[in-house]
């Protein structure tokens, strides 16, 4: 039996964006993020943390304190809503390095997928940038959705003025305004999905 999961963002989706998040006192979970979790736990849905985190290559976050930051964020959504997340997967890439991890690419999502055993065709990516789309799309998730929190209101706009050369690997399923909005539209849906079935 293989589980459904949600892929989510970090910064910009489950706790508020700040430039290169270096200190775990930095975090700052969005309001709702904790709950909605917990409701997609409850459904059965296990929860992968997929995070481009570029100022480690960059030096500007210390690689040992990616770990405590990442148990920061688990912590809190410990303590608000008995939240948890499954497994945090890590690019620590620049763009520059061309590695084969960073987001949009779909290898992070393809081997937590495998470790966990996990059912791509029934889970969803959530994140605030075209290349959380992006990625969702590439690893053929049910669904991509894009969050108007975060940087996600500047990639609505791209989305908008962009037309037609956007590619559609890049389109989102749908556009939402908070995580919490996101996986109600994804458990509401995913329950269409299954009454068809
Ligand atoms: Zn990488």
């Amino acid at each position: 039996m293989t589980k459904p999961a949600l892929f989510l963002d970090r910064d910009g989706t489950i706790n508020i964006d700040r430039v290169y998040i270096h200190d775990p006192k930095l975090i700052e979970l969005i309001p709702g993020a904790a709950k909605s979790i917990k409701k997609a736990q409850d459904a059965g849905f296990a929860i992968v943390v997929v995070t481009n985190q570029s100022g480690i290559s960059r030096g500007l976050i210390d690689k040992n304190a990616l770990p405590l930051i990442n148990r920061r964020v688990s912590e809190l959504l410990q303590d608000e809503a008995g939240a948890s997340i499954d497994l945090y997967q890590i690019c620590p890439h620049a763009p520059l390095d061309r590695c084969k991890c960073r987001k949009p690419l779909p290898k992070l999502v393809l081997e937590a997928a495998n470790q966990l055993g996990l059912d791509l065709s029934r889970s969803a990516f959530i994140g605030d940038k075209l290349v959380d789309v992006g990625c969702g799309n590439r690893a053929k998730c049910a669904a991509s959705i894009l969050l108007r929190t975060g940087k996600g209101r500047e990639e609505e706009h791209i989305l908008k003025v962009g037309g037609r050369q956007i590619p559609a690997e890049s389109r989102p399923s749908f556009v939402a305004d908070d995580l919490a909005a996101a996986i109600d539209w994804f458990l509401a849906s995913s329950k269409n999905l299954s009454n068809k079935a």
